[in-house]
């Protein structure tokens, strides 16, 4: 489980991103998270994996608080040109992660090439992040989120920079992964369409700084 309390974050300069968020994330939840922009997502998302170390509060996984970035953790940023490795190939980056697991280099290969075709990227593997486009980068990254199989997975508008079909594609294979390894999954988004079709549960922060304005459980209507 994942517990904020009171948390507070204010930046060098003075600026205070979040003020006094409370959220408890239930283990196996696919918990959406919507709000204006700049209103302080992607500093509660790099506080939550100890990227940024918040001015107040308390966030605790498992009872335990955080102290840098935890072990079984996996994070999607929005940003694809800074998260992949540019000397590695596509396999290679994806497969990475997979070290902190213990497995062998022949698992490591088969998980990504797993992965890679999972996100529509069968044929990826040899090349470098570079060769591929910005939209296809950021699969790659989700491949690799996937690969590590994470119990917590952060994600901060990870289908902002793919075409339309593509982000059907990815918001389904999320919400496959999510049921089958029942993974807890925090998913930072402004698409309100996409926040209750994903979520189990939507919450709505202030504009800023960031406070919980609003928590809502998602019921899709049944057919
Ligand atoms: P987002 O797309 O999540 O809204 P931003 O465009 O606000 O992100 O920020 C992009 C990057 O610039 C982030 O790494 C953020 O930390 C940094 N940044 C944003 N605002 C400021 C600021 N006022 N001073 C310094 N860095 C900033
Ligand atoms: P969101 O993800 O909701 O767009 P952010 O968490 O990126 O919002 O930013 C929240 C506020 O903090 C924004 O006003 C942004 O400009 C500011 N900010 C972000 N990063 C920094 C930074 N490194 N230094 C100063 N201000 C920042």
């Amino acid at each position: 489980m994942l517990q904020i309390t009171g948390l507070t974050h204010s930046y060098a300069d003075g600026h205070k991103a979040i003020d006094g968020l409370d959220l408890t994330v239930p283990d196996g939840q696919l918990l959406s998270i919507v709000g204006p922009s700049g209103c302080g997502k992607s500093t509660l998302l790099r506080a939550i994996a100890g990227l940024i170390r918040p001015t107040g509060g308390r966030i605790t996984l498992d009872g335990k608080p955080i102290n840098g970035v935890p072990d079984d953790l996996a994070v999607v940023f929005q940003d694809y040109s800074r998260s992949l490795f540019p000397w590695l190939t596509v396999r290679d980056n994806v497969a990475l992660p997979l070290r902190r697991r213990g497995k062998s280099r022949a698992e490591r290969r088969a998980a990504a090439q797993e992965a890679l075709e999972s996100v529509g990227l069968p044929d990826a593997g040899r090349k470098y992040p570079w060769q591929l486009s910005g939209g296809m980068q950021q699969r790659v990254s989700i491949a690799r989120a996937l690969a590590f199989r994470p119990s917590l997975m952060l994600m901060d508008e990870p289908f902002g920079s793919v075409d339309a079909q593509t982000r059907e594609d990815l918001e389904d294979l999320v919400l496959q992964v999510h049921r089958t390894e029942k993974m807890t999954i925090l998913l930072v988004t402004h698409d309100i369409d996409e926040s209750v079709y994903v979520g189990d549960r939507v919450v709505v922060l202030n504009k800023s700084p960031a406070r919980v304005h609003a928590d809502l459980p998602v019921g899709l209507p049944s057919v």
